[in-house]
C-alpha cells in the first residue's frame, strides 16, 4: 500500500490531474461517476491512500470507503429512484480488475431497462457437486480457524 502512484488513474484523478464528476468526499474516500456506466448513475467510492485491490487495502480504509458507498447507495434509492443497488468489487485481472486502485462499484438498479444494461454475470439456479461444496468449504473453514 503506497500514499500515491504516478502510474494510477484514479490517483490522477484524486490529484486533480485527470478530471471527474465528483459526488462526494471526506479525510477517507472520494466518489465520483464511472465515466463507462453499466447503469444511469453508477459510481466508484475509492479510497484516497493508493491500495491495488481487496488483498491491499487496510482495515480502516475498507470501512471507511464501504460505509460511503452504503450512504451513497441510499441517495441512489431516494434521489434517482433506483429499485435496488449492487455493490460490485473486482479482485485481481482474472475476476475483471481493470483499474488498480481499489475501488467499489455502486451500481444503481433500475426494472426500466433503458437505465439498466447489467446482467447476471453468473447462471443462476445451477446446483453445485455437493462433495465439491462440502470439501472447499472445510478447507475454507480450516483456514480461518487458522488465523484465529
Ligand atoms: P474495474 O474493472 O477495475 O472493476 O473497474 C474500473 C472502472 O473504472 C470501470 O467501470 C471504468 O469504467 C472506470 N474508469 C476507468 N477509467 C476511468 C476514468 O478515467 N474516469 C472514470 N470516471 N472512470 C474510469
Ligand atoms: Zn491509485
Amino acid at each position: 500500500m503506497a500514499p500515491m502512484s504516478d502510474e494510477c488513474v484514479f490517483c490522477g484523478i484524486l490529484s486533480g490531474s485527470l478530471p471527474s464528476v465528483r459526488i462526494a468526499e471526506d479525510d477517507q474516500t472520494y466518489a465520483f461517476m464511472d465515466i463507462n456506466p453499466a447503469t444511469d448513475g453508477h459510481l466508484l467510492v475509492i479510497p484516497k491512500r493508493h491500495s491495488r485491490d481487496l488483498l491491499d487495502i487496510p482495515a480502516d480504509d475498507l470501512t471507511a470507503v464501504t460505509l460511503a458507498a452504503q450512504r451513497i447507495a441510499g441517495f441512489v434509492v431516494s434521489e434517482l429512484g433506483a429499485d435496488g443497488v449492487n455493490l460490485l468489487n473486482c479482485c485481481g485481472a482474472d475476476a475483471w480488475q481493470t483499474v488498480f486502485h481499489f475501488h467499489l462499484h455502486v451500481i444503481p438498479r433500475y426494472i426500466d431497462t433503458s437505465k439498466d444494461r447489467l446482467v447476471l454475470p453468473w447462471q443462476p439456479g445451477i446446483r453445485g457437486e455437493m462433495n465439491t461444496i462440502a470439501s472447499l468449504g472445510e478447507r475454507l473453514a480450516a483456514a480461518c480457524a487458522g488465523m484465529d
